[in-house]
């Protein structure tokens, strides 16, 4: 058997330091927000490359809370991809503002920038590119065409922790980062967790507020705003966790080297490339064949794991059926959700798990 994840695997190493940790934030009491989530905000924005962080409680608040934060909301709209994880597109409909999606480049799978201009109105008022399975969205022309329109730009880096465009961490590009520390996420805390990074003091201080009922001073709400704190435990981990990102993500990335090597040879496949100026982290290791259902049959018949992110493209979901939207209006998107599949991706993989999934992948190709 090759796990798609190994969570359990993920915390051997490591599990003597986590205990301790967690002992260290339930001994002083600071269990929902407090010294360890503060930590832990210094933390991930210099790693970031920014200035400030707010830690949430879930990438979906991240997203949800930059949006209210920037005073997005009924009326207005906000760009996007149909092909992401249905999140991105929930924070937008929960503030009441309005999706609009344009289709992803077929060779990087995220946010096509020469489709922005068919999109916009003057209702527009922002841009969430999504750093798909780990590779960053081409953020200079999005960048370029939000300033030329007057548009914010959030980045979705929920799937991106560390990668990198032109030089620079994603989530310190555009006006905000949006992160997930889901536990399955290169960055994952022992729960659920989230984070907002930016340089614009004035969004990190409205954020900080949101997240924590719009209080200013304690009695004092300044806004209405909700309970999106992160927990202690979360902070105290993620710092411990953060340490060894960097080293997860090269082992990542020399997997996907190895995947790459393995089935270059098979012409049924299309694998995964890095973009020029962009490091991929590989969140995600997606392979696209019209063969998936034999493929996937395959599999299950040798007991490889897989996912398939995502079968169906969120503008063709019932949850979002009022916007009107059709098959044929994201046709990229819709044909890879039918090509999709997702090969097992861990840190800790071992190189016979690769071999493994590479055998059952050749002998679907009769090689
Ligand atoms: C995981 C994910 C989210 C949501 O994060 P949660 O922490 O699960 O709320 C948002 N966007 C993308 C692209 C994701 O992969």
């Amino acid at each position: 058997m090759v796990p798609f994840q190994d969570m359990k695997g993920r915390h051997v190493a490591e599990r003597e330091a986590y205990l301790k940790v967690i002992g260290d934030v339930i001994d002083s009491g600071e269990l929902a927000g407090g010294r360890y989530v503060e930590k832990f905000e210094r933390d991930f924005a210099t790693y970031c490359g920014v200035a400030h962080a707010v830690g949430v409680g879930s990438g979906t608040e991240a997203l949800w809370l930059t949006l209210l934060a920037m005073g997005i909301g009924p009326g207005d709209e906000v760009i996007t991809v149909p092909m992401s994880f249905v999140a991105t597109v929930e924070a937008i409909c929960l503030t009441g503002a309005k999706p609009v999606f344009v289709d992803i480049d077929p060779h990087t799978y995220t946010l096509d920038p020469t489709a922005l201009h068919g999109a916009l109105t003057h209702r527009a008022k922002a841009i969430i590119p999504v750093h798909l399975f780990g590779q960053p969205a081409d953020m200079a022309p999005i960048l370029e065409f939000a300033r030329q329109h007057g548009l914010r730009v959030i980045e979705d880096a929920a799937q991106a922790h560390g990668a990198e465009c032109g030089g620079q961490k994603v989530g310190s590009i555009g006006d905000a980062g949006c992160f997930s520390f889901y536990p399955a996420k290169n960055l994952g805390a022992m729960g659920e967790a989230g984070a907002v990074v930016t340089g614009d003091k004035k969004l990190a201080d409205r954020i900080q507020k949101l997240r924590n009922h719009g209080q200013s001073d304690k009695n004092s709400h300044a806004l209405v705003g909700w309970n999106c704190r992160m927990d202690g435990i979360q902070g105290a981990v993620l710092s411990l966790k953060l340490q060894r990102l960097d080293h997860e993500n090269q082992m990542r990335r020399c997997h996907a080297r190895m995947y790459a090597e393995k089935l270059s040879d098979l012409s049924e496949l299309d694998l995964p490339m890095e973009a020029s100026g962009r490091s991929h982290v590989f969140h995600i290791y997606a392979i696209r064949t019209p063969a998936r259902d034999r493929l996937i049959l395959n599999f299950r018949a040798n007991q490889i794991e897989f996912g398939v992110h995502y079968p169906v493209p969120i503008h063709l979901q019932p949850a979002f059926h009022h916007l009107g939207l059709r098959l044929g209006d994201f046709p990229i998107s819709e044909s890879y959700a039918k090509e999709l599949v997702s090969l097992p991706m861990f840190p800790e993989m071992e190189t016979e798990q690769i071999d493994l999934v590479v055998r059952a992948i050749c002998t679907t190709f009769d090689r």
